[in-house]
């Protein structure tokens, strides 16, 4: 089955044909003494040319001229089916021999030739003799238990063996069709799938609609996916069929509260067994995108830009290449665009003015060093449950407190709300931040700070049971994690 052999052609036409090759092709006359005969060769050579008659018909030179000519061979039969003229019996049984270990190791048991072979000597024309491969394939094409197939090899892999060629080519065809349509200009597997022709042992033979199962299957295999924007763990394990603890397993680093964008996950998919790829040539009305230019603004402060005037999206003609696997698009090659409306280009101002030390980054770092003592959200404490609108950071009384971003001190003092001694920093772009139960303060209201400068000492002060700062983010008015802002 493994053994993939090409058919040799055969130069043997079968017994009823032979009937009917012209009589010039054929000389038997073995019963004659002088091993042919003359009748029938004159008859043959008139009708081949009355001058060639003429020539040898005069005996004195006819022997010597067909001694030149014809040369001992025998006819040699199977099973009565005369095959052709050999010359040698030795070189009949030696392709006997090479066709039973061929067919031996076709079918993987010793395999022995049972059709009985007949020699009959005669003379013949050199010409006429022929090679024995033509007996060692008619012989071949005897064994019953060996049949020559259309082998189906994907990948390497042979998944069968079918009589039925055409069925076969239509069934590969069959897997191509859904993703065929009037705009496709290839399509083709993606593994190499061969089709070739050989001896196979007939019990080998599958059915073609089997092989078609194989090659529609799926198998899970683990394939990279990037997280998008908007995704969740759970959202990326249901669309794909996964339960959370499959996907976890699969991604034991990665923390699944921090998705990120473009961030890659493994997980696992269904793949099919055979993928097809095709080129679709498309022309379509599609958006040419606005290009950006900068222009920069010494009255601005680094960091922040202003759009002047606002791209737009032009449009033109499109005629592109899609290629897709299985249906999906993996690559887009532009073949020409014409352009229907031009894009307006979006100019916007950069600010370079260098910005002030105490003016916000953007980004919080931490406040102190301690250990987390209790978190932001519903905790039970002092009796009931309520709710923690900040981050408790443990640490032993003293310990500085520095400003987690710049801004402008806008509360530095002691008010009797549980707060005890603390500091709110408004750093002026949404944010404002909260540093509370301090043992002492170290800036006043109206300064502004930078980022890390120290503005308090950790304390016990206010509605607390040991020493640690309060640390409260809010956002436009209303209180958030501040883990989701600490690196
Ligand atoms: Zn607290």
């Amino acid at each position: 089955m493994d053994e993939l052999l090409p058919r040799p052609r055969s130069i043997f036409a079968p017994p009823s044909t032979r009937v009917e090759t012209p009589a010039r092709k054929k000389i038997a006359l073995p019963q004659l003494k002088l091993g042919w005969s003359l009748p029938n060769f004159l008859e043959r050579r008139t009708k081949a040319g009355p001058a060639i008659f003429l020539a040898l018909s005069l005996s004195a030179s006819a022997a010597a001229v067909m001694g030149t000519l014809y040369a001992p061979a025998f006819q040699v039969a199977v099973d009565g089916a005369e095959l052709g003229l050999i010359d040698s019996r030795q070189s009949v049984e030696d392709a006997v021999q090479r066709v039973e270990d061929r067919a031996s190791n076709i079918l993987g048991y010793e395999y022995t030739l049972t059709q009985s072979i007949t020699y009959t000597p005669q003379m013949a024309l050199k010409e006429d003799q022929t090679s024995v491969s033509g007996v060692e394939t008619y012989l071949f094409d005897q064994i019953g238990e060996i049949m020559q197939t259309s082998v189906l090899t994907v990948n390497g892999q042979v998944l069968g063996a079918t009589d039925d060629a055409d069925g076969l080519s239509a069934m590969l065809e069959s897997i191509k069709a859904p993703f065929i349509n009037e705009n496709t200009i290839s399509a083709e597997f993606t593994s190499p799938v061969v089709v070739s022709r050989a001896y196979t042992p007939t019990a080998d033979l599958r059915e073609i609609s089997s092989m078609q199962q194989v090659l529609i299957s799926n198998s899970m295999e683990q394939v990279d996916y990037v997280v998008q924007a908007g995704d969740t763990f759970s959202a990326i394990a249901q669309s794909l069929g996964m339960t959370m603890d499959e996907l976890r397993r699969l991604n034991p680093s990665i923390n699944i509260n921090t998705l990120q964008i473009d961030q890659v996950l493994t997980v696992s998919q269904a793949v099919p067994f055979l993928s097809v790829r095709t080129v679709d040539n498309l022309t379509y009305e599609g958006p040419v995108p606005f290009e950006t230019e900068q222009v920069p603004d010494e009255n601005m402060y680094q960091g922040f830009t202003e759009v002047l005037v606002a791209g737009v999206d032009g449009s033109a003609i499109y005629n592109a290449d899609v290629v897709y696997v299985n249906g999906t698009e993996q690559d887009r090659i532009i073949n020409s665009t014409d352009i229907l409306t031009e894009p307006v280009t979006q100019v916007v101002a950069v600010g370079t003015k260098p910005r002030p030390k105490t003016m916000a980054t953007g980004v919080f770092q931490w406040p102190c060093r301690g250990s987390i003592s209790s978190y932001f959200g519903s905790r039970y404490i002092f009796g009931s449950y309520s709710t923690h609108y900040g981050l408790d950071i443990a640490a032993a009384g003293g310990t500085p407190i520095y400003a987690s971003d710049g801004g402008k001190v806008i509360w530095s003092g002691y008010r009797d709300n549980g707060f005890g001694n603390y500091v709110i920093i408004d750093h002026e772009n949404g944010y404002q931040t909260y540093y509370a139960h301090c043992s002492s303060l170290c800036v006043s209201a109206g300064e502004r700070v930078y980022q890390g400068q120290l503005i308090a000492k950790v304390g016990c002060t206010g509605r607390s049971t040991g020493n640690h700062c309060h640390f409260q983010v809010m956002k436009n008015g209303s209180a958030v994690n501040p883990l989701i802002y600490l690196p």
